[in-house]
């Protein structure tokens, strides 16, 4: 067993300091059986918490850290950056520069604006494609998370699915009556949509991999079945790519799965591990933004200086290889799981797509929300705690996906294995 005492008792504090104890509802790691882990530090793929433990990282902050923890070039540059001034709240150098990297690897993107989170890009991509298309319907898919925004916060997966949460109190009904969902995978039910209510949608919002209900990529023609019927019906494909930006491939999961949306967010990965969001698109609609537009969005903070310095610094280090390396380490774990699954006869059923892993205990397959449901959700919290006490710190709750960063190796991915065997053996002793 591994000693908590300091992070117990820094959690005790924080719950009369702060709603639940944490900045962010999973961080309580409510949803499985340990007491919450309080960090101190991380390196490379590596994670240590106040009491000394250290854990193979497969959190990586919920997925921005693809260079692993500390990256040498992206701390240095944010303390170059830092120095020069933390904020300047006008244009700099460094916002052009990190916008030209996303303009080129990301196929839907030739302009770009900049936020702090990944909530602010989604609900700011919903303004523009409200704003640009005149109708006020969206379409979001069910089990998909895209942040806290309240046109949003609808049948979505992620800490929400983890706390049984319905919808959130506090959202007013006519801030969600123009949301209609949809299952994931599931083209007849969008089209059946566009036919209820025809010329009404601005656009069909969704994560071209799900990452908030475990990871479930989109099966065969999906993505291109979503393009043809915005397309005929006159509203925007909006891929968030928050997670799945810069992860599921070199050029996004756009560039990977080859569909081409009208607007992408993005997030995580692009702030390399400090607060930022972007959303982008063709010229033509992203010039409707204010100040070359009508439609207003702002943010004293966004296109800060360190963030950007974060960013430039992850993504200019970021190779085309990486994307064979990661590809290599998930087939290593998932034939890995796959063996111990038969070894102990336990249903697992694991999804991948680039650096993020989905594993589910349940038989499967798993290609939308009311499948990773059906996952064992008592099991999967015997086997987090087994495998915190091995030092292999994974994303606290089912319907979170696992990510590698370029640190991860094929030793770390053995001693996971290796931790996972033993946890087997002790829960189905
Ligand atoms: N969209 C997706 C797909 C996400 O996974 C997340 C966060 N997990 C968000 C949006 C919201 O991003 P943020 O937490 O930075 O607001």
């Amino acid at each position: 067993m591994r000693n908590t005492t300091k992070s117990e008792s820094i959690f005790q504090k924080s719950i009369d300091l702060m709603p639940g104890g944490v900045s962010s509802p999973v961080r309580a790691f409510k949803s499985v059986d340990v007491p919450p882990i309080v960090m101190e530090k991380g390196k490379g793929s590596h994670i240590f918490d106040v009491d000394g433990n250290e854990y193979i990282d497969y959190v990586l902050s919920w997925g921005p850290l693809i260079l692993g923890h500390a990256n040498p070039t992206v701390v240095k540059s944010i303390q170059e950056a830092a120095a020069l001034g933390t904020s300047f709240g006008t244009l700099t150098e460094m916002e052009t520069t990190l916008a030209e990297l996303v303009i080129e690897r990301v196929p839907s993107i030739e302009m770009v604006r900049f936020v702090n989170s990944g909530t602010e890009a989604t609900m700011s991509a919903l303004r523009l494609a409200r704003g640009y298309t005149k109708r006020d319907k969206i379409i979001k898919l069910e089990g998909s998370y895209h942040g806290h925004d309240d046109s949003l916060l609808v049948k979505v997966g992620s800490g929400v699915a983890t706390l049984g949460l319905p919808d959130s109190p506090g959202v007013p009904k006519n801030t969600t009556s123009n949301t209609y969902v949809a299952p994931y995978n599931d083209l007849n039910a969008i089209k059946e949509l566009f036919a209820a209510y025809p010329g009404e949608f601005a656009a069909v919002i969704m994560e071209p991999v799900a990452g908030n209900m475990g990871v479930i990529p989109p099966v065969d023609g999906f993505l291109e079945g979503l393009r043809e019927i915005t397309l005929q019906g006159g509203a925007l494909l909006i891929f968030d790519e928050v997670m799945s930006g810069f992860r599921v491939g070199y050029h996004s999961a756009q560039g990977h799965y080859g569909v081409t949306p009208d607007i992408t967010c993005l997030g995580k990965v692009i702030g390399g591990g400090v607060p930022v969001g972007a959303y982008g698109g063709r010229k033509e609609i992203m010039e409707h933004m204010a100040p070359a537009g009508q439609i207003y969005q702002a943010g004293t903070l966004s296109g800060n200086p360190i963030a950007m310095a974060s960013g430039i610094a992850t993504l200019s280090q970021l190779k085309k290889a990486d994307y064979a390396h990661f590809e290599s380490l998930s087939n290593q774990l998932k034939e890995g799981i796959e063996a111990l699954s038969e070894k102990y006869s336990i249903d697992i059923t694991v999804n991948q797509a680039g650096s993020m892993i989905g594993m589910f205990f349940t038989k499967g397959p798993v290609t939308n929300y009311q499948q990773s449901k059906a996952s064992d959700t008592v099991f999967f919290s015997n086997y987090y705690r087994e495998m915190a006490d091995r030092g292999v710190f994974l994303p606290p709750s089912q319907f979170e996906g696992l990510f590698l960063s370029t640190e991860h190796t094929k030793m770390d991915i053995e001693k996971t294995l290796a931790a996972m065997d033993e946890s087997f053996a002790v829960l189905t002793q």
